[in-house]
């Protein structure tokens, strides 16, 4: 091995691992953590990824007859989410003219996510269990669609992808250089099975209320939803999205505090008829 190759190899994992990018505007919430990401992942690249895994889900489920099975119950998410979107602007401008789709899929998992560029798909699980009310509902794909704003999974892909590239690096130092080729891929692989970290949850949910707040939605409804959800260990397992979630004390604690903040958000929009 040349020490000078290896050398490279170092410096370029160190600027790779330090830039920095500003994917969303604070809101009255105020969430301007600097995000860092690697440019070894592409975020449009990561999108289009997206796009292709959930059309591959949307089109299992139809295999299944597990894909908007009951017509009013997808009709009353896709009322929430048509109310929800206009409000994205507030973060990001851009993100008003993503593709977003909707979908109820029939699973007894309680949960629900928003894929990059905007792809969302809510579970028979969630509502049947949780019964959320519109007001909660909204609290739920507001967080998740704050995920997708500030391209929470562009993060975490990146977290892989300088990791292994310092597993890349060890390689070539050790003769193995095979390993630089899989970096990128293992990046995409991970985007999806990596849990949101748990300053990635505060920033949505704070997001989250702030969404739901413009679209009329009571944002003190994300209080009573993550208590229920927080309820669940009860009896059966929690559900795994939940497990890196804030603890439930200082998760309502800062809910409390921030559906404050944006209660006048919410008062304007229901004098409008939101
Ligand atoms: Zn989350």
């Amino acid at each position: 091995m040349q020490m000078k190759k290896l050398a490279a190899l170092v410096v370029s994992v160190l600027v790779v691992a330090c830039t920095t990018v500003q994917t969303t505007q604070p809101g009255v919430v105020g969430v301007d953590r600097k995000q860092t990401v690697s440019p070894l992942v592409d975020s449009k690249a990561l999108t289009q990824e997206a796009g292709l895994q959930y059309q591959q889900t949307l089109q299992a489920a139809q295999k299944k007859s597990a894909l908007n099975v009951d017509k009013a119950q997808t009709a009353r998410v896709r009322r929430i989410a048509d109310r929800l979107i206009p409000t994205v602007a507030a973060f990001r401008p851009d993100a008003v003219n993503w593709k977003w789709e909707i979908n109820v899929l029939s699973s007894k998992d309680v949960n629900a996510w928003c894929m990059p560029g905007g792809k969302i798909a809510v579970y028979t699980g969630l509502i049947e269990t949780i019964k959320p009310t519109d007001d909660e509902l909204a609290a739920v794909m507001g967080h998740e669609i704050a995920h997708a704003l500030r391209e929470h999974a562009w993060e975490r892909a990146s977290k892989t992808a300088n990791a292994q590239l310092g597993i890349a690096v060890l390689g070539i130092a050790l003769g193995q250089p095979d390993l630089t080729n899989s970096v990128g891929g293992m990046a995409y692989q991970a985007m999806f099975g990596l849990p949101n970290s748990r300053e990635q949850e505060t920033e949505a949910d704070r997001i989250g209320v702030e969404l739901a707040a413009r679209a009329g939605y009571d944002p003190r409804a994300a209080i009573s939803l993550w208590d229920k959800m927080g309820r669940l260990s009860g009896g059966s397992q929690p559900p795994q999205w939940l497990s890196t979630h804030p603890s439930n004390q200082s998760r309502q604690q800062d809910l409390a505090v921030y559906s404050q903040k944006v209660m006048p958000l919410y008062e304007q929009a229901k004098a409008k008829g939101g």
